[in-house]
């Protein structure tokens, strides 16, 4: 399980915890885990574009040969 720093009164409070055990604030999103995560979505949309433009392309050229 991994922690963070309550911002408001410095304790370590559990990631899955919603609130500050120590001060009962509510607690940030975890912004750093999300921002990942939308990272790794847009390198595997932008390898499944390429791979979609790999397939693509020899056919294109097949289909009108430049002669
Ligand atoms: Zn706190």
């Amino acid at each position: 399980m991994s922690k963070l720093i309550c911002k408001h009164c410095g304790g370590n409070v559990e990631t899955d915890e919603e609130i500050c055990t120590h001060c009962g604030m509510p607690l940030p999103p975890d912004s750093s885990k999300d921002s990942q995560r939308k990272f790794i979505l847009v390198i595997i949309a932008l390898t499944i574009i390429c791979i979609i433009m790999i397939l693509w392309l020899p056919r294109e050229l097949m289909q009108y040969p430049g002669r």
